[in-house]
């Protein structure tokens, strides 16, 4: 067991390196971060910041030898350099989960020869017989480094797809005509115990998630075990989400899997007796695992940059609101599409919390011009 006063070293310093950093120092741990910046979401709350690229293992090792376990904020960072690391501390989720994970190619392959449900795919290298796999209309994603819809590209007509694509490895998949999308975010600790949030209901825009509202009304019990299942097969240790595809008949198709705390999971901090950062820190420092139990129904909703379109947004919608809570992740840069913090509503009422969700956002985002100055 790693206790307070154990340093943690964090591979990539964004906003959930940052909130984990603020779990872990809360119960006394001490943070290293590695980042390209040292201005970065993390490193403003760490002990320590390493500044290098995340794929460079000199910084890497310069990191792993200043502390007791190793853990991450991304998925792309490359296994080979996660295997050098090892020497050094533990690393948790150990490379083998990332190297299942960060290709999606592997991934497929990872939930096909266990039986778990998945949309249909095939690698995109002979497109025309994947298209005749997967059927038409389908969805193409990049093999590496795509999140948040990037990499990604809806196929309509051919020539155009592998252009965008610009020659990278890439699978096709169906695109699902799912009823609704939803999250199962769990822990598991070093030895295998299992302590899992209640399934959250999500919403994307533009590929980004908007809205999670937790509970899911009827939440598929079988959701959880898939989850379970998916956890178990790669022997991971710490938070992992399991995004889903509800089918109309009740069936669930695994989406896509990231082995670390998700913004689906963000719901987590307030609503939940332990937060899905302090549950990652408890699991990697090989701690009990903390009560995941919701106190409160909830709705998170994301901050994305566009909403800074016509200036500082009105803060004072926000903060007036007793049930609301913001949390801004001190990313200089307001850039569309980009994620600049989230405000999580607690309110049993789910339905309502969804409908002051949204009035939230057409409030923070439009013009501060007319006397509601931005704090
Ligand atoms: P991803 O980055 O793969 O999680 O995709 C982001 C979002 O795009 C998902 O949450 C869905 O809303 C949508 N999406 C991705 N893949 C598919 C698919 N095969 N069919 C329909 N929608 C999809």
């Amino acid at each position: 067991m790693l206790l307070p006063g154990a340093t943690i070293g964090v591979l990539g310093g964004g906003q959930l390196g940052r909130m984990m950093a603020i779990a872990a120092r809360q119960m006394g741990y001490r943070i290293v971060v590695l980042d390209p910046s040292g201005r970065c979401p993390t490193a403003q709350v760490a002990d320590g910041t390493v500044v290098g690229a995340l794929d460079d293992a000199a910084s890497a090792i310069h990191l792993a030898k200043q502390v007791d376990v190793i853990t991450l904020d991304t998925e792309h960072v490359p296994a080979d350099v996660l295997d050098q690391l090892e020497q050094y501390a533990p690393v948790r989720p150990s490379p083998r989960v990332l190297r299942t994970i960060q290709d999606r190619l592997v991934q497929k392959q990872f939930l096909d020869a266990r039986g778990l449900p998945q949309a249909a795919w095939a690698p995109a290298d002979d497109l025309d017989a994947a298209l005749a796999k997967v059927g038409r209309p389908a969805i193409a994603k990049v093999r590496r480094a795509g999140y948040d819809g990037k990499g990604q590209v809806r196929i309509e007509d051919d020539a155009s797809v592998i252009q965008r694509l610009r020659g990278e490895p890439a699978v096709v998949e169906e695109l699902v005509r799912f009823t609704r999308e939803i999250s199962v975010v769990l822990a598991r600790g070093l030895r295998g115990d299992i302590a899992i949030y209640p399934i959250a209901e999500n919403v994307h825009r533009k590929h980004v998630l908007h809205t999670t509202r937790a509970p899911a009304p009827n939440a598929p019990a079988k959701a959880a075990e898939l989850a379970v299942a998916v956890a178990e097969a790669l022997d991971h240790v710490g938070v992992i989400a399991v995004e889903m595809f509800e089918l109309p008949g009740g069936a669930l198709l695994v989406n896509e899997i990231a082995p670390r705390t998700h913004n689906s999971g963000h719901y987590t901090y307030g609503a939940c007796a332990t937060s899905q950062f302090e549950q990652h820190v408890r699991a990697i420092c090989g701690l009990p695992l903390g009560d995941p139990r919701a106190l409160t129904g909830a709705v998170m909703v994301n901050l994305i940059g566009d909403l800074w379109a016509k200036g500082p947004p009105r803060w004072a919608a926000v903060l007036e609101r007793p049930e609301a809570r913001l949390h801004l992740y001190g990313k200089d840069l307001a850039a569309p599409g980009r994620k600049m913090g989230h405000v999580t509503l607690l309110d049993d009422d789910t339905d309502r919390a969804l409908r002051t969700a949204e009035e939230l956002i057409d409030v923070l985002g439009s013009d501060s011009a007319h006397g509601h100055a931005g704090l």
